[in-house]
């Protein structure tokens, strides 16, 4: 098996394979846009499995669990446009610049990837360009057209967290990331913490940064966007009833968040 991939950067996605962005609802109405760069676990056939056994890529470390079905039903209820990325994180992070180290990562939370170590400099470049370019070109180019269409937009990342990292429970249940937006962290803070039993975490388990984040520092923050990360524990969306109880809880949330918003408009 070839896992360095092709020299031909066209030949990594064939046919067979999914394209890499899943949209739903691309003419919802909604402010908010959300994204999801780590909905699915998704591999190109020609990188096989990476040589990482099956009971690691249903793990944490090769995508969000859960976060798919929260961000298609949150989706549907607030009508908003929602751009996924459907491929691995453990092929390509979508939430790494593509020159830091674990935008291909060849450690994983303790898990060694052998299909990403000694990876050439071209097989690196042909995953960004089947699955991390597409995917960001279409995100820019929805803002693009809202800009143009004067569609009021709101950027909202949606990711999921592993409850225990490093041997460590974390007490956290949804937690807001932010890094230059001083707007609407602090309103979905403190709508989050109105919620009864809701441990919120303020930048936890993550904050976001330019050197540890691509999502909205790229089409968040330089254009010049409304913006948050949300950070759902995963253990509370294993399943569909808890997807569907935390997309209603978020939709009720953004549904003021926007009439705060347009009231102080
Ligand atoms: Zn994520």
């Amino acid at each position: 098996m070839d896992l360095a991939g092709p020299r031909d950067t066209s030949l990594l996605l064939d046919a067979e394979d999914v394209p890499p962005v899943h949209e739903d609802n691309t003419a919802g109405r909604s402010p908010f846009l959300l994204t999801s760069d780590h909905y699915g676990r998704a591999i190109p056939r020609r990188l096989g499995d990476l040589g990482v056994p099956e009971s690691e890529l249903t793990r944490h470390i090769a995508w969000d669990i859960g976060i798919a079905g929260v961000a298609g039903a949150l989706s549907k209820h607030l009508d908003a446009h929602l751009i996924a990325q459907r491929y691995s994180r453990l092929v390509i992070d979508c939430n790494r610049p593509p020159a830091a180290a674990s935008s291909i990562p060849r450690i994983s939370d303790a898990t060694v990837i052998p299909g990403n170590e000694d990876l050439a400099r071209d097989a690196a470049e042909a995953r960004r360009q089947a699955i991390f370019d597409p995917y960001h070109r279409r995100i820019a180019e929805v803002i693009d057209r809202r800009l143009r269409d004067n569609v009021p937009t709101v950027l909202v990342s949606l990711h999921s967290f592993t409850p225990v990292y490093a041997g460590i429970a974390r007490p956290w249940h949804i937690g807001t990331l932010y890094q230059r937006d001083t707007r609407l962290p602090p309103l979905l803070l403190k709508l989050l913490r109105a919620e009864p039993g809701l441990v919120v975490g303020d930048n936890e388990p993550y904050a976001v940064s330019d050197e540890t984040d691509y999502t909205i520092p790229v089409h968040g923050e330089k254009r010049g966007l409304m913006n948050t990360g949300i950070e759902i524990r995963q253990d509370l969306i294993t399943d569909p009833a808890g997807q569907e109880q935390w997309a209603d809880r978020l939709a009720c949330i953004f549904n003021e968040i926007e009439t705060t918003l347009r009231a102080q408009r």
